[in-house]
């Protein structure tokens, strides 16, 4: 626990109407860390009070993806706690009644206007160039009447009052007090005619029930802010803390993220959705060293940050408020500098589906024993598959134009083969540097450049033109196998070579 930092209580509360993406991996990321970091809680809700925009299995799909980046939350809907329940659809009753408490203080009323109406009022409002504001019609209807109206089974919706002189400052941890002409603000409807609670009400309630000291969020609530504010000072509660997030620029930098813009970016191998990117052979290390610098720096030099690393490091105050543009080939970089940090165990472990998905049978040992050649050059875990799969499958596909040896003829190829295969054979150490002595001196021998003379040999193991170090290669690949596939070379080029 870090120094002068009261134990704070965060929640991540995202409704379930699509997957976790970016933006919000990053919010739970900043809570997960000032709870780890204060010796707090780091609360999940479910904001599932919006029946319409529900999506099936959104719910497990944000808790499979923040378990997968390592955010594991002290209270939720499946673990519960002591200010449970954590989903808002199990909540309907506690916001009725305290929705009865802000019209019993004067802070709320029943509005009878119907759909239709609040239709015109809105083009006409449009039509004016005045916000579309609600025209505040039924506001002084007397609340015995209302009552009566309502015990008549008219359908009702509940508004907050808005006043409608003065100013409403919200306070902002990144962006200073940010104040808000009351006229500019609506009559904002918190329980529907259905009588679900809309989220401002909420989520305003039950940050204050479940005693939420932060609400970190994007800064797309910012318009609303002063709603939740007043709601909390209507109750006489102590406002939380409110952060307000950077804003996600496209990687061009120039607007916001789009739907349209994330599906181009699946053409490039990349995603915003957390779900994607295991598949995608990215390391949960890398979306989170990423995701914490995209509105968060420590000095203006470290990048390297593990998760034990931003629980010690990270702060509030270094927040920036500024919007930052999605760099994907910085997440390569960073994907990059996760892997090589692996162990080698680390690393086959996590190789091994990528070889499973693509129907390769790869033994631990074996991936253990490539994996610390492997580290220093692939991007993606994804990466692995082509450049290592020669370890893997025997049946390795030559192709003609890859042979002769290059600025040699069909049988000085052969010859030089031969002469490859012997020299081989009489390797009794079979590792790296004995292959090496042997085959420079070969290469010598012959007159060749390690362009041309290793060039081939990589073909004749791997068949292709990039792979891991030659004699580091050889060795994994045991002397038999090597040997054998110099033969099926030597016989491909004699029968398919020209
Ligand atoms: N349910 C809101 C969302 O889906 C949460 C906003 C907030 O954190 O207050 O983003």
């Amino acid at each position: 626990m870090s120094e002068g930092l009261n134990p704070v209580r965060v929640r991540f509360a995202p409704s379930p109407t699509g997957y976790l993406h970016l933006g919000g991996a990053r919010t739970a990321l900043y809570d997960y860390l000032l709870a780890q970091k204060s010796g707090g809680q780091f609360v999940l809700r479910i904001e599932d009070t919006d029946r319409k925009r529900f999506i099936e299995g959104a719910e497990q799909d944000l808790m499979n993806s923040l378990r997968w980046l390592g955010l594991q939350w002290d209270e939720g809907p499946d673990i519960g706690g002591p200010y449970g329940p954590y989903r808002q659809s199990e909540r309907k009753q506690i916001y009725q009644e305290y929705g009865e408490k802000l019209v019993e203080q004067g802070n709320a009323y029943y509005c009878f206007c119907t759909p239709e109406r609040l239709v015109k009022v809105r083009a006409e409002k449009q039509s004016k160039k005045e916000p579309p504001h609600y025209d505040r019609t039924c506001r002084n209807i007397p609340l015995e009447e209302a009552r009566k109206r309502i015990a008549a089974g008219e359908p009702h919706v509940l508004r907050f009052k808005t006043p409608m002189e003065g100013t409403t400052t919200v306070k902002d941890l990144l962006r200073g007090e940010i104040t808000f002409e009351n006229k500019t603000l609506d009559d904002y409807i918190i329980i529907k005619t259905d009588g679900w609670a809309l989220y401002h009400l909420a989520a305003a309630v039950d940050d204050h029930l479940m005693k939420i000291t932060h609400v970190i969020r994007g800064s797309e609530w910012l318009p609303t802010a002063p709603l939740h504010s007043m709601i909390h000072r209507a109750f006489g509660w102590e406002e939380p803390v409110w952060v307000h997030l950077s804003v996600f620029l496209k990687p061009s930098g120039k607007g916001k993220m789009s739907k349209r813009e994330a599906a181009e970016l699946s053409k490039d191998g990349y995603s915003i959705f957390v779900k994607d990117l295991d598949g995608l052979g990215y390391l949960p290390e890398a979306m989170v060293n990423w995701t914490a610098l995209m509105g968060w720096s420590y000095d203006d030099h470290t990048e390297f940050f593990t998760m034990q690393d931003l629980i010690e490091k990270f702060s509030l105050e270094k927040l920036n408020p500024s919007p930052a543009a999605i760099n994907f080939t910085k997440f390569d970089y960073f994907n990059k500098l996760h892997i090589k940090a692996l162990s080698d165990a680390e690393l086959a472990q996590r190789l091994k589906p990528f070889f499973e998905k693509a129907g390769i049978e790869a033994p631990i040992a074996t991936l253990e024993l490539v994996a610390p050649i492997l580290k220093e050059r692939i991007t993606t875990l994804d990466d692995a598959v082509e450049m290592a799969r020669f370890f893997f499958v025997d049946d390795i596909t030559y192709m003609t134009e890859r042979f002769p040896i290059e600025g040699c003829s069909k049988t000085e190829t052969l010859v030089i083969g031969t002469k490859v295969e012997q020299a081989l054979n009489s390797i009794e150490v079979w590792d790296t540097d004995h292959l090496d002595t042997s085959m420079r001196a070969l290469m010598e021998q012959e007159g060749k450049e390690p362009r041309q003379f290793f060039g081939f040999l990589r073909e004749v193991i791997s068949g292709q033109r990039i792979s891991p170090p030659l004699f580091e290669s050889m060795q994994i690949l045991g002397k038999a196998v090597v040997l054998q596939r110099l033969r099926n070379a030597l016989s491909f080029i004699e029968e398919k070579v020209a």
